[in-house]
């Protein structure tokens, strides 16, 4: 059997992503086959790092927060993504794997801090850290923490899951001749504003040349498919 191709990958879920189809929340089966596909690659020797979001959860830009001064909305959604995270540790642990959460915001009754060094070691002991609270910030996203905690602990790769299996040329939903990019340079995805991930977040991976990978959560092996390099999703490529 080939190798994968990457020894570390920063993976970035949505909270959306744990919703399955229903309309908020945690959904016990969609995590549950998730950690699932991150063991596959986890078995394959490959070091997992995840940033977890909270849009299934409280967004601070969502109709839920308006009127709410956005500072505090933000912290509510950062709180949400280590709930999130709370819910990832279980549901892995559920199946076996051995997982760390570390939170940019210090609650240390239910997660550790963020400690590079330390998430940097888990991952070379083969635990996976899930960084919970984005980047500890308001006005920010948990894009660019995967963004920033890839870059930090030298992933090789953002994986970014999404609904949709890679970067189109127009909405595949309401445009039937939408094409997908098998790779696009980061100009170009900037440039179009192409939905790969938020600006900040495109141009800190730019800048580090740090690629992004973006693939579809709901598509049955495809994580494994990425990390095996295989033509899965959309690369975006310095
Ligand atoms: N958030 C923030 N700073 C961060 C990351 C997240 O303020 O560094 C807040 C923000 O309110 C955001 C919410 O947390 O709306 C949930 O994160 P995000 O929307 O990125 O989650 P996702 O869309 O990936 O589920």
């Amino acid at each position: 059997m080939s190798a994968p191709a990457y020894k570390r990958i920063l993976l970035k879920l949505s909270g959306e992503a744990l919703m399955g189809d229903d309309a908020y929340g945690i959904n016990r089966a969609t995590i549950t086959r998730i950690v699932s596909e991150v063991k596959e690659v986890v078995d394959l020797g490959v070091q997992v790092a995840v940033v977890i979001g909270g849009g299934n959860i409280f967004r601070g830009v969502a109709p839920a927060a308006e009127g709410m001064d956005r500072a505090t909305a933000d912290y509510m959604g950062m709180l949400a993504t280590v709930m999130n995270a709370m819910a990832l540790q279980d549901a892995m642990k559920n199946i076996g794997l051995n997982a760390r959460v570390q939170s940019a915001l210090s609650i240390e009754q239910v997660a550790e801090p963020y400690i590079r060094g330390k998430a940097i070691r888990y991952l070379e002991e083969g635990r996976v850290v899930i960084f919970g609270a984005g980047t500890g910030n308001p006005f920010f996203t948990t894009d660019t923490a995967a963004a920033l905690r890839g870059m930090e602990i030298n992933a090789e790769i953002v994986i970014k899951a999404t609904k949709v299996d890679g970067v189109y040329t127009d909405d595949p939903k309401t445009n039937p001749e939408a094409m997908r990019y098998k790779t696009i340079s980061f100009d170009e995805a900037i440039s179009k504003n192409l939905k790969v991930m938020d600006a900040t977040a495109l141009t800190l991976c730019r800048d580090q040349k740090l690629p992004i990978s973006v693939f579809s959560i709901f598509k049955q092996g495809a994580l494994k498919k990425v990390v095996m390099g295989e033509d899965e999703g959309t690369m975006v490529l310095p």
